[in-house]
């Protein structure tokens, strides 16, 4: 067990306790606070210390300390706040970028500096690690949203976009929190090798990947879409006669007219996995799906996917983002129709505002999966891992799954447009990044771009995901499956 010492009791301590709450269950490590260092410690392994000043206090313990800074200064942050530490310890993430530190004295042994001055900004004794960094703020400022809450731009569905971000976008690419997970993990067990930590996934898995499907439309085809796959360029097959071969193929088969739902819980079930496909209630806005909830296709569509074990969650309409009272009665309507209850959701074109968040406490979601990006991959929330929301004034309760990767993010002509072979190495390297930080990957693949005689690669791909996490000892699960196993563990 780790302590943790707030040096300021009154300024930014709420926030930082709920950091360290995150941080804790990220590494499986049980955190208790200490109040008072000059009584009797309880039985914990090391002390997190974080404060302004460096602790002169005579403990028999190994201690981390943490710089702690004003956060006010969130406020003014402009991209060239941005700044990564580097290591060349090969068992720690090699760059984390930061936003907040503070100028120490290090001790003898470098372990990070900063990447441009090459100021060392983390160092190490035997039993010591000091920190300049403020780790705990900049990990706040990711999960409580703090940079969305400053823009000022936003887009015609009222949403955040990466190129909108008062401190740029390059802070999105990479789990900045994550890698401080990992990171503190690793110094804790070297300060203390027998820190007992607890395991972060089912079977003591090394990292997992959600599955979850959008379903937006039934048929799969539309005309944008045969166009796009009939073109050279993008295609797995060079020769035009098969593409067109194929395409007809596609269209002749059954699924393509049933919303895939028995194609799809079928390819997950030969891999041991099953997934989350949410569904709308209603129709609200012309952008909104258009198919009927208690048609016989989609309720048989829902039985065949239950019946595999994958889970149905809300999808909820353009203007239940927005506008109250909405998202609970599409939520009412799902539940009734199923004859069960939804825990979770994820917003249809990935519509939120500052709003939202009450809206999804007023309809008693208890996941939402909507903070990702709808034109980008990348990590919205600075992490992969589940978290406890934050509305910057206080935690909500309320766990977000964040949406790290969509497939038409990286498929469609007006976003990334790359064709499977180049989706790959996007992918590959996500992949890897949550394997390396032991974390979750939630994928998006919609129901509409998964079908059984796959023309441009896409559906392919999505087998090779599946088939890299299992190669890799991952956990394949539902958005169901992971809320569970996280709010449990
Ligand atoms: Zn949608």
């Amino acid at each position: 067990m780790i302590g943790f010492f707030l040096q300021e009791k009154m300024t930014f301590a709420k926030q930082a306790r709920y950091v360290l709450q995150q941080l804790g269950k990220m590494m499986g490590v049980k955190m208790i606070e200490i109040n008072d260092l000059s009584e009797r410690l309880p039985l914990v392994d090391a002390l997190l210390f974080y404060g302004r000043s460096v602790p002169t206090i005579d403990v028999d313990l190994p201690i981390i300390y943490c710089a702690q800074v004003n956060y006010a200064g969130a406020a003014g942050l402009t991209p060239h706040d941005v700044r990564t530490i580097v290591t060349a310890q090969p068992d720690l993430p090699a760059k984390i970028s930061y936003l907040f530190s503070s100028d120490i004295p290090q001790q003898q042994n470098p372990l990070y500096a900063d990447e441009k001055t090459l100021d060392v900004m983390i160092s190490w004794s035997e039993k010591k690690v000091q920190c300049a960094v403020d780790i705990i703020s900049t990990c706040f400022y990711f999960l409580s949203l703090e940079n969305e809450r400053r823009a000022t731009d936003r887009d015609v569905f009222h949403r955040f976009q990466r190129p909108f971000s008062p401190v740029g976008e390059v802070v999105y690419e990479s789990p900045v929190v994550d890698r401080y997970a990992k990171m503190l993990k690793k110094l804790l067990l070297q300060l203390a090798p027998h820190l007992q930590t607890s395991p972060l996934w089912p079977d003591n898995k090394s990292f997992a990947l959600a599955l979850s499907h959008d379903v937006d439309r039934i048929p799969t085809w539309t005309i944008t879409k045969m166009k796009r796959v009939l073109r050279a360029d993008h295609s797995p097959y060079a020769n035009a006669l098969i593409r067109t071969f194929r395409l007809a193929q596609s269209l002749a088969c059954p699924e393509n007219w049933l919303g895939n739902f028995n194609f799809i819980s079928r390819l997950e079930q030969r891999f041991d996995a099953a997934s989350t496909f949410f569904f709308i209630s209603r129709h609200r806005h012309e952008l909104d799906p258009k198919y009927k909830m208690n048609s016989q296709l989609i309720r048989q569509g829902m039985e065949i996917v239950q019946k595999r074990g994958c889970d149905i969650g809300l999808h909820g309409t353009i203007p239940s983002a927005t506008e109250s009272g909405f998202l609970e009665l599409e939520k009412e309507d799902l539940e009734f129709f199923i004859d069960k209850d939804i825990p979770g959701g994820r917003q249809h074109y990935l519509c939120y505002t500052h709003d939202t968040l009450q809206l999804w406490q007023d309809a008693k979601l208890k996941y939402d999966s909507t903070l990702g990006f709808s034109n980008h991959t990348g990590y919205r929330c600075g992490t992969g891992f589940p978290f406890q929301l934050h509305d910057g004034e206080r935690p909500v309760p309320l766990l977000e799954i964040p949406l790290i990767l969509m497939d038409t993010v990286l498929l469609l002509e007006s976003k990334q447009f790359l064709s499977a072979a180049e989706a790959w190495r996007v992918i590959e390297k996500h992949l890897e990044e949550t394997r390396d930080n032991n974390s979750l990957l939630t994928i998006n693949w919609h129901s509409s771009e998964l079908h059984p005689v796959d023309v441009y690669g896409y559906s392919l791909l999505y087998s090779k995901i599946l088939g890299w996490v299992q190669e890799n000892d991952g956990w394949l699960a539902s958005l169901n499956q992971v809320y569970d196993w996280w709010t449990l563990r």
